[in-house]
C-alpha cells in the first residue's frame, strides 16, 4: 500500500487523530494553513469525489460537524475545501476534506 492517507487510516503512519467513526477518520494537517486545519477522509481508498462510495457521505458530513465542534470553530466559522484533481491542486490522491478555521479566511480562493 503506497497511499499515505491509507497508511494514516490504518494507523501504520503516525498522525494526530482528532475524530474517528466506523468509515471516516480526521487528523491534524501536517502543514496547517490556519490555526485549525484538519483533514477528513474516508478510511477506504477513493481517488476523488467521483470515486466515493455513496454510503460514506453522511458519515463525512457528521465528521465535519463533530470536528468543528471539537476544535471550537463551529460558532466562529470554518471552511471545508476539497481539492479535486489536477487543476484544483490535489496533491494526495486519496479523497480528503480540509476543514480550516480559527482566523478570517480570504474569499475567493486563488
Ligand atoms: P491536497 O493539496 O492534496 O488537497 O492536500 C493534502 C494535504 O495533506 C496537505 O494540506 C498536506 O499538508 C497534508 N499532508 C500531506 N502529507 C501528510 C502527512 O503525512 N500527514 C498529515 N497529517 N498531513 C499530510
Ligand atoms: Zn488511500
Amino acid at each position: 500500500m503506497s497511499c499515505i492517507f491509507c497508511k494514516i487510516a490504518a494507523k501504520e503512519m503516525k498522525s494526530n487523530v482528532v475524530y474517528e467513526s466506523g468509515d471516516v477518520i480526521a487528523f491534524d494537517d501536517i502543514a496547517p494553513q490556519a490555526p485549525v486545519h484538519v483533514v477528513i477522509i474516508p478510511k477506504e481508498h477513493a481517488l476523488n469525489m467521483t470515486a466515493l462510495n455513496g454510503n460514506v457521505q453522511g458519515e463525512i458530513f457528521k465528521a465535519i460537524s463533530q470536528v468543528s465542534k471539537l476544535k471550537k470553530v463551529q460558532d466562529s466559522g470554518f471552511r471545508v475545501i476539497i481539492n479535486n484533481g489536477k487543476d484544483a491542486g490535489q496533491a494526495v490522491e486519496h479523497l480528503h476534506f480540509h476543514l480550516l478555521g480559527g482566523r478570517r479566511l480570504a474569499w475567493p480562493p486563488g
